[in-house]
């Protein structure tokens, strides 16, 4: 069982799912033909995996007689055996084998799904992209209902996997809203839904599933999937402030995720638990439950868990003054979640890599098949009368090639024009024009949810300083890398933009005032830590933050920003390096953040 080691969630239900999806390959000769025998060894992998090596093993010796079915067949049983016994090159290469054979459509998708987990598995997310774009494109040949939600759902996790939520939903829909699937599919498709809703800030349609979710996963008689879905939903209840209500249900939840000792649920369980304790002020059992869940999240680098836990341990020790612990806590913290964000970003510039290196792929084959088109026009007018035809032909090729040049051009110019027009050069993110845009429909898709938004407000300190002792460049630098520390820290949906100078806001739909005022503390500690050595110059470098939320001054961007704003003159007045935090128009700037210096 070595490939539960690496419990990331999406590979572990990866695996789940192909221990129960056998390839229903029609035994037809006599009972003992080799495609009998190649059979039986595929029922035997998920039911005795033993047994199974052996038939492998005999059947092996078998290979110069293999017809071509039987050959594939056998090369994705040994990709399988490699896949399950961790060893990836080995496996890759068989099935690789076993797709070139491609004798049984069954099978070549069989061997196409297994190498996606595999790819998925050894993080090879570059091939795993490419292939499921071939997966989808022959979906259909298998004509087995089985195994097209079975690839369908595998291709949805690993979208799901690159918080690519609304590309997952697309796959998610085409299983969930066909009740030819059996439960179990129905079960997975429904919490990956819910998963993706939750991630998506849709929560009326979350909550809608839940329900459809639990009865799917009884009738399946999967109890994982169906307590996957119960932690989004703890997520939720703590994130719209429901702290007793998360805890009883957490409390009732805890067991049975005990009961199953499943690592990645024990330990998400437990990190929420001390959440819900801390919020509801029972300190000492909330550290209890983090230092748990820490333990118990262990199973892999950088996962959810371990953000939970870390982030609760960190409110523990702060809450209880042991400022020290609460330290160590953060710093760690601020890894896993660099980790964790670093490793979603890499499968989603695999994913947009996979996608253009399609499309170029796809616009090549078209291109050939018109120049096919057009050789097989000019040998018929050739024929006839081959002079005028062959100047026309060369007229009208010109004519596209000029049309088609203006037209990449047009096309490149227009994107160009926009990317410059919308993003600031020096940094790359968002201009004051486009971050206005954007949090403006951020704001809007907030209110009507009632959900709260943080805004953060920053400046450098002394950077006038540092561009008139260490000149332009050095400021330039400063400011890109800046940009390049604090993005470490952000979610998809948050936006960041340069409203101008050395001046930054970062708006959090869905952040309370606390969490708002977590990531200005991250972000300003993160600063501070900035190495400049490779600037050739050594020197301070700091900023002021200001913050506010949604709570305080209301949905309109321009009162967020004059409030931040606000805020932030404050934590200037007082020494910068600070971090404020706006507390109401009562009582303007008052001091809710953190001092370092
Ligand atoms: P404070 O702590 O009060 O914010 O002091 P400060 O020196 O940071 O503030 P001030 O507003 O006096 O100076 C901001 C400086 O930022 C002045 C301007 O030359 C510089 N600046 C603005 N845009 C850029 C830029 O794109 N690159 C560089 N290198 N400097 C810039
Ligand atoms: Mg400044
Ligand atoms: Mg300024």
């Amino acid at each position: 069982m070595r490939l539960w080691v690496f419990s990331l969630k999406c590979v572990a239900t990866l695996f789940t799912l192909l221990l129960n999806v056998s390839c229903h390959v029609a035994a037809s000769e006599s009972p003992q033909s080799l495609v009998t025998r190649l059979a039986i060894a595929d029922e035997l992998k998920t039911a005795d995996f033993r047994r199974f090596s052996r038939e492998l093993e005999a059947l092996e010796l078998e290979q110069d007689v293999f017809e071509k079915t039987e050959r594939q067949y056998f090369y994705y049983l040994k990709g399988y055996y490699y896949a399950f016994t961790g060893k990836y090159p080995e496996s890759t290469e068989r099935l690789h084998q076993a797709i070139e054979q491609s004798a049984d459509p069954k099978i070549t998708l069989k061997a196409k799904t297994t190498l996606l987990n595999v790819y998925v598995v050894a993080k090879k997310y570059h091939e795993a992209f490419i292939l499921s774009d071939d997966i989808i494109r022959h979906l259909n040949e298998s004509h087995d209902p089985d195994l097209y939600a079975y690839s369908t759902l595998a291709i949805a996790m690993i979208y799901s996997s690159s918080a690519l939520y609304e590309e997952a939903q697309l796959y998610l829909y085409s299983v969930f809203n066909a009740p030819q699937y059996s439960a179990r599919f129905q079960c997975i498709a429904s919490q990956l839904l819910i998963e993706s809703y939750y991630y998506l800030n849709e929560f009326h349609n979350m909550l809608e599933l839940m329900d459809k979710n639990e009865q799917a996963c009884l009738l399946a008689n999967d109890s994982i999937f169906r307590n996957i879905s119960k932690v989004f939903y703890s997520r939720y209840l703590l994130e719209q402030g429901e702290y007793s209500n998360a805890l009883n249900f957490l409390k009732e939840l805890y067991p049975v995720v005990i009961e199953e000792n499943y690592m990645m649920l024990v330990s998400s369980v437990e990190a929420l638990l001390a959440k819900a304790l801390l919020n509801t002020k029972q300190l000492d059992e909330a550290r209890l439950y983090g230092v748990k869940a820490l333990e118990n999240a262990s199973f892999s680098d950088f996962n959810q868990a371990k953000i939970f836990s870390l982030e609760a341990l960190y409110l523990v020790s702060k809450a209880e003054g042991d400022y020290q612990q609460a330290l160590q806590f953060f710093e760690q913290l601020k890894d896993i979640q660099r980790g964790y964000r670093d490793q979603q970003q890499q499968q989603q510039i695999s994913y947009h890599l996979a996608r253009a290196q399609v499309q170029t792929k796809n616009q090549q084959i078209e291109l050939l098949s018109k120049d096919n088109q057009l050789l097989y026009l000019q040998q018929q007018v050739l024929g006839q009368e081959a002079q005028n035809a062959r100047l026309l032909l060369g007229l009208f090729v010109l004519l596209l090639l000029v049309l088609g040049c203006l037209a990449y051009q047009g096309l490149m110019g227009r994107h160009r024009f926009k990317f410059m027009a919308e993003n600031d050069e020096l940094t790359g993110i968002s201009n004051r024009y486009h971050f206005n845009k954007l949090a403006e429909r951020a704001l809007q898709h907030c209110k009507k949810r009632d959900m709260t938004v943080g805004v953060i407000l920053f400046d450098l300190d002394h950077f006038k300083q540092i561009n008139d002792k260490f000149g332009h460049a050095t400021g330039d630098w400063v400011l890109q890398q800046v940009v390049r520390t604090c993005r470490n820290f952000m979610r998809l949906d948050d936006v960041f933009g340069r409203l101008g100078g050395e001046e930054f806001a970062i708006l959090l739909p869905g952040c309370h005032a606390d969490k708002a005022l977590m990531l200005a503390e991250i972000c300003r500690d993160a600063i501070e830590e900035i190495n400049t050595k490779p600037s050739s110059y050594e020197f301070r470098l700091t900023a002021s933050f200001g913050v506010t939320s949604s709570d305080n001054s209301g949905f309109e961007l321009k009162q967020l920003l004059a409030d931040a704003d606000k805020a932030m003159y404050k934590a200037k007045q007082s020494g910068r390096n600070q971090v404020h935090f706006f507390s109401g128009p009562s009582e303007p700037s008052s001091v809710a953040g953190t001092s370092s210096s």
